[in-house]
């Protein structure tokens, strides 16, 4: 039963609402309101073909070894999940070639040849020390790494992936994405463990399943398939369905984009992302190499990564003969069309000797969904404006909390949002202030999104 006020109204119902509901209902049972657009509860699983998968994540989501303790530890113990460990074997084509990725052994040496190594080791330090402001993506690029690398990898992936001139994006991009320099390569080479992922038992989606449960136990109120609501902040109040309910505090965990528009606030337009389609293509032919992740950073290529969910997920095996292969092609909405989409990608997967002619695709079961706000466009001055919508609103309104994930970027962050998300619920616990939550945020933002 829905009340009239509540001490904490969360807008979004997926991993970083949901920890900071999960912290807050604890103590304040009855007292917590999520609401989320999407009408069900599992918006990155899809049921498909029975036989084939109960659900489906919508993208191939895993944990990485490197993941925070306390979030790993959350899931198995707390949450009951089992966690598979998987080598990972995946594969960076480049130039021709398969390396191990990350790159992480003297491969990328060998196939470059020691002088040219030897070489772009010295054009690096020279673009350090010729650059003296690194702003932009390019300069940033360059210094970390050497030329060959950002001409095959950095350059042409940012084109892809960002689709806009090289010259409007910023270093932050190199900050939040890229690890790589000589130093921390040298420093792979020298440790060459191996590297594992994680694997929930049923996908990513039994962590929210799970959650949800306990939330359910901590009477947490749910208002699903609903974004048709108006905030008035000036009286802390959401009305939605016909009944205007007052919060004592509100977190928002949505675009922040769609957020100021609730409130009126004045954003300047530079908060806009990229999305990426990905298309589920089943196809009659397995692999003809043995790796799981492929990533595609040439431009060329359609897509930026393939994933064979069979590969690293045995319950995700086809009753049939097919082989499901997840395509991610970054794009604007609409920028494609279906066909046109899965023809490129058919011709790169046999360019890239992942098929070979004789395949046939099954055109029913091929199916595309696409996310939004995906890629960040790191334009230059982005952060600085950022910082403004951000400190403009929490200093306006002391009851407002705001994040959300695409901070972060694309992949592998789970642990940094559950962690950032749970932080936020302790800090409201102790009624710590928004502009003290601020400065929190402005760690997380400087993570570095392992891939
Ligand atoms: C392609 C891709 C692959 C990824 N792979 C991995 C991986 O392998 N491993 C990993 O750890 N992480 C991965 N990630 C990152 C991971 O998905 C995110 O960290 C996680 O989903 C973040 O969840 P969130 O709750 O912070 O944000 P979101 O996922 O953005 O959730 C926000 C919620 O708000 C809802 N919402 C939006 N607008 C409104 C509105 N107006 N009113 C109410 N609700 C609204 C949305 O429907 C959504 O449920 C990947 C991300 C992408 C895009």
């Amino acid at each position: 039963m829905l009340k009239n006020k509540y001490k904490y109204i969360i807008l979004g119902w997926w991993l970083s609402g949901l920890s900071t509901a999960y912290v807050l209902s604890r103590k304040y049972k009855e007292e917590v309101l999520v609401i989320e657009k999407n009408d069900t509860l599992w918006w990155l699983s899809r049921t498909i073909v029975t036989n084939l998968w109960d659900r489906l994540d919508i993208w191939s989501h895993r944990l990485q070894e490197s993941y925070l303790t306390n979030i790993i530890r959350f899931i198995s113990r707390e949450l009951n999940i089992k966690l598979n460990n998987i080598i990972r074997l995946s594969k960076l084509y480049i130039n021709n070639w398969f390396i191990s990725y990350p790159i992480n052994s003297f491969e990328l040496f060998k196939k470059i040849s020691i002088l040219k190594s030897v070489w772009s080791l010295a054009q690096s330090f020279y673009y350090k020390v010729k650059f003296k402001q690194k702003d932009t993506f390019e300069k940033t690029a360059k210094s970390r790494v050497w030329d060959y690398i950002y001409e095959y990898f950095y350059q042409s992936y940012a084109k892809k992936v960002w689709g806009t001139p090289l010259w409007e994006l910023s270093n932050s991009i190199m900050k939040k994405r890229f690890r790589l320099n000589p130093f921390t390569l040298a420093w792979q080479v020298l440790s060459k463990s191996k590297r594992y992922f994680l694997y929930p038992k049923w996908w990513f989606w039994k962590i929210v399943d799970n959650i949800e449960s306990i939330l359910i136990e901590n009477k947490v109120e749910f208002i699903l398939g609903e974004d048709k609501y108006n905030i008035i902040p000036d009286k802390n109040i959401i009305e939605i369905n016909g009944s205007s309910i007052i919060y004592e505090n509100l977190i928002t965990t949505i675009p922040i984009d769609i957020f100021s528009h609730y409130i009126n606030y004045e954003n300047k337009n530079i908060l806009s992302y990229r999305g990426l389609y990905i298309a589920y293509l089943y196809i009659n032919q397995s692999p003809l190499i043995q790796w799981e992740t492929f990533y595609f950073p040439e431009e060329e290529f359609i897509f930026w990564r393939v994933s064979i969910p069979k590969r690293f997920d045995k319950s995700s095996q086809s009753e049939d003969n097919y082989t499901i292969y997840t395509v991610e092609i970054p794009a604007w909405k609409d920028e494609y069309d279906y066909n046109y989409m899965i023809e490129e990608s058919l011709i790169w997967l046999q360019k890239s000797g992942l098929i070979n002619n004789n395949y046939s695709i099954d055109y029913d079961n091929t199916f595309f969904h696409y996310e939004p706000n995906v890629y960040p466009m790191y334009k230059i001055w982005r952060e600085t404006n950022l910082d403004d919508v951000l400190s403009g609103i929490h200093n306006k309104y002391k009851n407002i909390y705001i994040s959300w994930r695409q901070w972060l970027f694309l992949h592998c962050n789970v642990d940094h949002t559950m962690d950032l998300w749970f932080e936020l619920g302790n800090n409201l616990l102790e009624n710590d202030n928004n502009l003290n939550w601020q400065k929190v945020l402005n760690k997380y933002n400087n993570c570095v999104v392992r891939d």
